[in-house]
């Protein structure tokens, strides 16, 4: 209870501009994940590492944009590519331009993708790569992973984190979904569990266009992947014609410098892309192999947008492809893994009920003592504790990701003595837990 009192007087700005916010926008925000209990921390600017609020305290960001600011916010190289793009270049076009090519061809490689088209959001690429799967296939269904988020696209708002104490045998995932209508047509199994996938597509294979799932999960903490569990998925689909979606959103550039997949050593069909590449503007893409990208050279089916690989965002991805080189990644991760093992050492000294999670450029800590492999092992999971880590930090001006279930992420902004203050910031939750 004290811990909200500190909260209530440091953060008072913030709550005062979401009682006036409210009024005009639902919840007081633009984006529902915006908003928290008893109301979310209003930001005035960023620079670097670090968020000023509309009452002026600085906080050390570890959310960075959900994995979006890998560069660091205002990173010089994005601003001045933007800004060069804004005095002498343009901004859009909507025709073909030299930029969105060379991006294109240079993500290609980076990614190892035949083909690939831009967006401007996770969502729009999701909603896309399933038009495109189901143009492919010619078929409608798709399977998802329970408790998975991929964005707001309808077919994907099925089993989004339903409610933990509905979770019934391990065999029935739950599926929960805003509209029944939808649920009928996705198929809902549990990640790192063959099993359930292989019995999906027994039961309903030739209906499924599409199987979506994030390679590594990263909107439930960090959730590894099983020795084996990708290779037996690509397996799986490759037997039943399904076209296999990585949504890489959110692991993308943060995992390593070609992405998950490449990390792990699966190709997948069709990859998302959002966040990590755009420098903090809105750029996103979907691409793949040739054989599906050609539903869209063929006229089979139509992708459009407006803004899509607009001259600002292109600008802001040729700085970000430039600034990710292999060594700047393997540095980002060099510094999550020291952060990571000096937060295990502090689990282990205050024998704390937590254990860390890590991949690339982001690590979280989750306050279960047993391996988190899918959604419902969260059930282990100490939420009042996790709760009030967040709190914890946020009260001394360290603002880690609102969901709990969301990681931190290395920038490249962010300094050794960035992620000690996160370090003595725990530590000093761990003395008072003890
Ligand atoms: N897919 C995943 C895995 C995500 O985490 C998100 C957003 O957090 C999305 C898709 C949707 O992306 P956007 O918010 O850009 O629409």
């Amino acid at each position: 209870a004290s811990e909200w009192e500190r909260f209530e007087t440091w953060s008072r700005a913030s709550g005062e501009h979401n009682a006036r916010a409210a009024a005009s926008l639902p919840l007081g925000v633009t984006s529902s994940f915006q908003y928290w209990e008893p109301y979310p921390i209003t930001i005035e600017k960023a620079r670097g590492a670090w968020l000023t609020d509309v009452g002026g305290n600085r906080l050390l960001d570890l959310s960075m944009g959900f994995g979006a600011g890998l560069v660091g916010h205002l990173n010089p190289q994005v601003v001045a590519a933007v800004t060069e793009t804004l005095n002498s270049i343009g901004t859009l076009f909507v025709t073909p331009s030299p930029q969105a090519t060379d991006m294109a061809e240079r993500f290609k490689k980076r990614f190892d993708l035949d083909m690939l088209r831009f967006t401007n959001s996770g969502t729009e690429s999701l909603m896309y790569a399933i038009r495109a799967a189901r143009a492919f296939t010619r078929r409608r269904a798709i399977a998802k992973i329970e408790g998975g988020y991929h964005g707001g696209y309808d077919a994907l708002q099925v089993s989004v984190k339903p409610a933990l104490e509905d979770i019934g045998p391990a065999d029935r995932p739950i599926p929960d979904a805003p509209f029944d209508a939808i649920t009928g047509d996705v198929h809902v199994v549990a990640y790192n569990d063959l099993g359930q996938l292989e019995r999906a597509f027994r039961e309903h294979g030739d209906e499924i266009a599409a199987f979506v799932v994030e390679p590594v999960i990263e909107n439930l903490a960090i959730v590894l992947p099983d020795e084996g569990y990708l290779e037996g998925v690509r397996a799986l689909c490759d037997q039943y014609g399904v076209v296999l979606i990585f949504d890489e959103v959110k692991t993308g550039l943060t995992a390593g410098h070609g992405g998950a997949a490449q990390r792990l050593g699966v190709k997948p069909d069709l990859i998302t892309l959002a966040k990590s590449i755009g420098g903090g503007l809105p750029l996103a893409a979907f691409g793949g192999k040739q054989e599906v990208m050609n539903v869209v050279v063929d006229g089979r089916m139509d992708h459009f947008g407006t803004y899509n690989g607009n001259a600002l965002v292109m600008a802001a991805a040729d700085a970000v492809d430039r600034l990710i080189t292999p060594e700047a990644s393997q540095g980002l991760e060099d510094l999550n893994t020291r952060t990571l093992d000096t937060m295990d050492s502090i689990i282990a000294e205050y024998e704390l009920p937590a254990h860390t999670v890590g991949l690339g450029a982001k690590g979280c800590v989750t306050w279960s003592t047993t391996p988190v492999r899918n959604y419902r092992d969260y059930k282990a999971t100490d939420f009042g504790v996790a709760e009030l880590s967040w709190l914890w930090g946020v009260n001394r001006g360290v603002l880690t990701p609102p969901g709990l279930d969301e990681q931190w992420l290395v920038s490249l902004a962010h300094t050794e003595d960035d992620m000690g203050i996160l370090i003595e910031d725990f530590r000093s939750l761990a003395q008072e837990l003890r």
